[in-house]
């Protein structure tokens, strides 16, 4: 079961991909931090105000969107972290579900992918 493995050059390749998207990763996070913190100051402000405020609503669903956004680039920056400790190995090479090599397009345009190309289309199937 022992493959050639990555080349030295490709697993420098692969760090450089995952170090760029943690960095804009970790940018997006920031944005979305202060964008919230930012809600829930201006709702702070106004939590005296009359509950029947008709943007009550408006502000209560885009809370509830910007924490999902949130909680997905977390989720995303946690799966870049994880895909940096494959890389030590030469499990970032190999899909996760069936075994067989993930290719390096695929890795290039989804560096914290575990799954090869055939798996992810199946994936929807079951
Ligand atoms: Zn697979």
């Amino acid at each position: 079961m022992e493959g050639t493995g990555p080349s030295p050059a490709q697993r420098r390749a692969a760090t450089e991909l995952i170090n760029e998207a943690r960095a804009s990763s970790v940018r997006l996070i920031d944005s979305l931090t202060r964008l919230w913190d930012g809600i829930v100051e201006a709702s702070a402000l106004t939590a005296n105000d009359d509950e029947h405020d008709p943007e009550g609503a408006t502000v209560a669903y885009e809370r509830a969107q910007l924490r999902d956004v949130l909680k997905q680039a977390r989720a995303d920056l946690d799966d870049l972290d994880q895909a940096a400790q494959r890389v030590l190995t030469d499990e970032y090479w190999v899909c996760e579900r069936c075994g067989g090599p993930i290719s390096a397009a695929r890795l290039t345009a989804r560096p914290a992918t575990r799954i090869c190309i055939t798996c992810a289309a199946s994936k929807v199937a079951g």
